[in-house]
């Protein structure tokens, strides 16, 4: 028997991912709108990945991005999952008549109009059961006659640290321009988001050293940097983000992102979109991640500019 022979490798499962989740829509191609899940990302970033510009960084080392395919492929296993989790969950805001909250509308397409891409999540209907048990009629309104979005994530321990640390509006900016253009587009009037943790034991090992080196803190600010582990609502595993009133964000937020949105929809050579991160920096977000760094610092500083997001990162 030939003892080199195994019956497959780390490198064969990820091509075998890489080829479960490539779906025709996420094929790589030139994109004429923007992602609202990026819209305040890298303006130059963003112009590299609509004009399907080859990658001149990670490409190489991640072999075609394959870890990224399984991310992909864990947020959507993660996100039906969730799904079944909330379907049948009560409150006192369900009606009397209903039997529980189901998400429906999965994935559905923004109008041709809209400035950005995206397939949200779902919505919150409320139902009643049928024969089966299965959710089979659904009441249109819902929560005080309110259009109820749903958006679902699935964060590693960077991420979820930070929106934990920072809340909703700095700690995941994406997600806030996100959820407010879809409800903008999609007559939403109000949203729930779950953040899920891919690892919550990771979580907690960091803050059982957060809270040791709070305690021993010697100066003011290391006490501060670490003071987010005595708070006791710290849910390692998921937080829930209920917005009732995200409409009334449309008139602030909707005009400049959706000038944004237009300007990187017109941009010609994606070189020359002045660059709104700093290749130089020696932080790892967001250059040192970029899949065109190394492009984007023989291409020069820039000279066509992008109309920031409000809810850009400083
Ligand atoms: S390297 Fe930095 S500045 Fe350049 S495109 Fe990427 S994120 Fe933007």
């Amino acid at each position: 028997m030939d003892t080199n022979l195994v019956p497959f490798t780390a490198e064969d499962y990820l091509d075998g991912i890489h080829a479960l989740s490539v779906l025709p829509e996420n094929e790589t191609r030139r994109r004429f709108k923007p992602r609202a899940s990026g819209l305040n990302d890298c303006a130059r970033q963003q112009s590299y990945y609509m004009h399907n510009i080859p990658r001149t960084n990670k490409a190489e080392e991640d072999k075609g991005r394959r870890d990224h395919k399984v991310t992909a492929e864990l947020g959507r296993m993660a996100e039906d999952l969730s799904v079944k989790a909330v379907t049948g969950i009560t409150s006192p805001l369900i009606s009397p008549e209903a039997d529980g909250i189901a998400i429906r509308n999965r994935q559905v397409s923004l109008p041709d109009t809209a400035c950005v891409t995206g397939h949200p999540d779902g919505e919150v209907h409320q139902f009643k059961r049928g024969e089966t048990n299965e959710p089979t009629q659904y009441a249109e309104e819902l929560f005080d006659d309110k259009r109820w979005g749903f958006e679902h994530k699935l964060f590693g321990r960077y991420s979820y640290l930070k929106l934990f640390k920072l809340g909703l509006f700095k700690g995941a900016p994406n997600i806030v321009s996100q959820v407010v253009l879809y409800g903008y587009y999609l007559g939403w009037d109000a949203v729930t988001i779950v953040a899920l943790s891919q690892d919550a034991s990771s979580m907690r090992g960091e803050r059982t050293t957060s809270l040791r080196l709070h305690e021993k803190g010697k100066t003011v600010e290391t006490r501060n940097r670490h003071a987010w582990a005595t708070r006791d609502d710290l849910n390692p595993k998921v937080l829930v983000y209920n917005l009732p009133t995200l409409s009334s964000f449309y008139d602030g937020f909707i005009p400049s992102l959706t000038a944004r949105a237009e300007a990187l929809t017109t941009v010609e050579d994606p070189d020359a979109v002045v660059r709104e991160a700093d290749p130089g920096d020696s932080r790892p977000f967001p250059c040192n991640y970029c899949d065109w760094k190394d492009r984007c610092i023989a291409a020069g500083p820039g000279s066509v500019i992008i109309p920031v997001s409000p809810l850009q990162e400083d």
